[in-house]
């Protein structure tokens, strides 16, 4: 007993340490449970709350997704939590912020999440600025994340994938089409938590269960912005996980994003890809392993 009792105390240690700075190996070890993969050909719409396509889940899989960050408080709180469960999520980050925290839009991509735009500065209706400013805020937020992973490895700066996500999720029909043209996905959800509202972290995880539940699978919108977010997170895990969901990644399809790299006008730019893996893009200049190219978006 004693000899068992002096292992736990000298193990106790290494283990407090794996919990508290483990995280970039806890990342690499985790592999998301399942990769749901978004076509992105021609700008699609996704999110049963508003449009009629449901991102091809099962029944009692969910994908978590965060907007409106990188904060510096709550983001490295909520990707630690997400490692500490091994789930993979997806992103829609501000530009505004990704300028500001770049290093945190770094670890997201090195933890292996999927990152998605929400705007430059997250006007919360683009429909009430002019073409032209909405089109720049779009163009900004993409622009802002590749400049936040240009000095990441090329493996990170494809985390970057061709989804985007509107500010309150007010779309714009011409919008849409305009990012379609770029081969750019819309990704709305099947439900919130109503975590952007003055609530306790106890009402976010009991609304996220119940809206969950409600539908049986779907894509939920979190923000990482929020404290009781994250206060909340580990509950509605456990919670998911006892009526036995599955996590599941939203990644873009093979080829999705060099579709939209190749784009007239293009929002995101090419990175490196396997021949193979491109269709689209055989026999053309991008489809070289060696093409990693700066991003050639100038930000006005
Ligand atoms: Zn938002």
């Amino acid at each position: 007993m004693k000899r068992g009792l002096a292992a736990t105390l000298l193990l106790l240690p290494v283990c407090l340490l794996i919990l508290a700075g483990g995280t970039a190996d806890a990342a690499a070890a985790c592999k998301p449970e399942r990769k749901v993969e978004i076509a992105t050909r021609g700008g699609p719409a996704y999110g049963t709350l508003q449009y009629h396509r449901m991102a091809p889940l099962k029944m009692k899989e969910v994908a978590l997704t965060f907007d409106d960050g990188p904060d510096p408080h709550t983001t490295p709180r909520i990707l630690d939590i997400l490692d500490a469960n091994c789930i993979k999520a997806t992103f829609f980050v501000v530009g505004y912020y990704a300028e500001r925290h770049p290093e945190i839009v770094r670890e997201i991509a090195a933890r292996g999440h999927t990152i998605g735009t929400h705007t430059w500065s997250h006007p919360n209706n683009l429909r009430h600025l002019s073409l032209a400013a909405a089109r720049r805020q779009i163009r900004r937020g993409f622009a802002a994340v590749e400049k936040a992973l240009a000095t990441a490895p090329a493996a990170d700066r494809r985390r970057l994938a061709p989804f985007f996500r509107f500010p309150g999720l007010n779309d714009s029909k011409h919008l849409m089409g305009w990012l379609g043209a770029r081969n750019i996905a819309t990704l709305s959800c099947e439900f919130g938590a109503d975590d952007w509202k003055r609530i306790s972290a106890s009402q976010v995880r009991r609304r996220a269960v119940r809206n969950i539940n409600s539908v049986g699978r779907g894509v939920i919108i979190l923000h990482d912005t929020k404290p009781h977010t994250a206060a909340a997170l580990p509950g509605i895990i456990k919670d998911l996980r006892k009526k036995g969901y599955r996590f599941v990644q939203l990644t873009p399809a093979p080829g999705a994003r060099q579709l939209a790299a190749s784009a007239h006008d293009a929002l995101i730019s090419p990175v490196a890809v396997a021949k193979k893996d491109v269709p689209e893009l055989r026999g053309t200049r991008h489809a070289t392993a060696d093409d990693i190219l700066e991003p050639a978006i100038s930000v006005q």
